[in-house]
């Protein structure tokens, strides 16, 4: 896979080393307004999250401390594997590795992120499968990494922070965590093949949808969604597989990396003028390449518009065997790092539409994998409608 990330824009060439930390995520913040717009326009347009019904008496979760602290999965007590085409069944990736990673203070990529997310779900999935994501195997990494990129994050010696690029920072336990990101994917596609269940989402982190085959950046250590893909090719002998990626910034790495392999298909949605600033139309690889820019302040008729008349078509044509997500929310109104203004109703409208196309052509099996989102309250609401919608 060396090289094919040479084939599209630019790409990160821009950033000066001695940047701070944060600079190419955070920089797009100075060119838009600036954070918390969201909250003023969200109250402007007086709507109101929608109350969530309450989770179910005596399953309620242990609300997270002021500290982060890992509270322990809550296994099910008793599962039986549901037969494949069972509606309503989830299984949710996740480990507590996942949470120690730290890019360091102030950087908007941070352990929180990953409790919020859980704690929405502990509420509202709490009758999930919930497993722990393995450590991924090193063989699985080198189908979409080269070696060089996977010896400097497993190899290097980090004590303190290591910067990778400006905006992807390493502390003694990231190599753990990415390991794990990574290991879920690859769990999940297994699951989800063997018919253990049609739907998994993988609640971890680092992200990886900006990591190419050769540089770990924008956050990304190693590329969950394309391990996961890779190996869905390779040990489940798939013929198509459609990655969806609805974060606000464009999924560089995963174009990248399948960008001359038309046996994965990539459709991304991504506003425009920021990082990492590639994912134009024409950008189309072996014709496997679906990039609609959307304009700073877009919002969710937009939003949905593109993807009802362009992406969707465009992804039911492919009739994947397997749809993998790249789940970002950092398009919600209230993230820090973009302004495309979806609300979170608009998160699951999409997914709701990718749940059609999945039952249409995939036996219903998809595989989400969190990416992006900064505002922990709409990081949190969003993945509760995410996987609300999924199920
Ligand atoms: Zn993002």
């Amino acid at each position: 896979m060396a090289g094919r990330e040479k084939s599209i824009a630019p790409m990160g060439r821009s950033y000066e080393p001695q940047e701070a930390v944060g600079a190419g995520h955070a920089r797009d913040r100075l060119r838009g307004q600036p954070p918390g717009k969201g909250i003023a326009l969200r109250a402007m347009k007086g709507a109101p999250a929608e109350p969530r019904p309450p989770a179910p008496e005596g399953r309620m979760p242990a609300a997270p401390g002021p500290r982060l602290e890992w509270t322990g999965l809550p296994i099910a007590e008793r599962r039986i594997p549901p037969a494949p085409g069972d509606a309503g069944t989830l299984i949710i990736l996740t480990h507590p590795a996942c949470l120690l990673h730290d890019p360091g203070p102030e950087h908007p990529e941070r352990p929180a992120r990953l409790e919020a997310v859980l704690e929405g779900l502990r509420r509202h999935h709490c009758d999930a499968d919930w497993r722990e994501a393995p450590i991924v195997k090193l063989g699985d990494l080198r189908r979409v990494h080269d070696e060089a990129l996977v010896r400097d994050v497993l190899e290097a010696d980090v004590s303190g922070y290591r910067m990778l690029d400006p905006d992807t920072v390493m502390c003694p336990a990231s190599r753990a965590a990415a390991l794990r990101a990574a290991g879920a994917g690859v769990a999940a596609v297994d699951a989800v093949m063997n018919g253990e269940d049609r739907i998994a989402f993988c609640a971890v982190r680092p992200p990886g949808h900006h990591a190419t085959s050769g540089s770990a950046m924008g956050f990304c250590l190693f590329n969950n969604i394309a391990v996961a893909a890779a190996y869905a090719l390779d040990k489940h002998g798939l013929e198509r597989v459609a990655v969806v990626d609805f974060d606000v910034h464009h999924g560089n790495g995963t174009q990248a990396i399948f960008f001359n392999d038309p046996r994965v298909a990539y459709f991304s949605s991504h506003e425009s003028g920021i990082y990492p600033h590639s994912g134009a139309p024409y950008e189309r690889g072996a014709g496997n390449i679906f990039n609609a820019l959307l304009p700073p302040g877009s919002g969710g008729f937009r939003f949905q518009n593109t993807w009802a008349d362009d992406l969707l078509p465009a992804l039911d044509d492919f009739k994947p065997q397997l749809l993998l997500i790249s789940a970002g929310f950092d398009a919600h109104m209230r993230d820090p790092l973009a302004d495309l203004m979806l609300e979170t109703e608009d998160f699951g409208w999409l997914t709701g539409q990718l749940r059609a196309v999945a039952q249409r052509h995939a036996g219903g099996r998809i595989v989400s994998m969190l990416e992006g989102g900064y505002d922990l309250d709409a990081l949190r609401e969003a993945s509760v409608a995410h996987l609300d919608a999924l199920r």
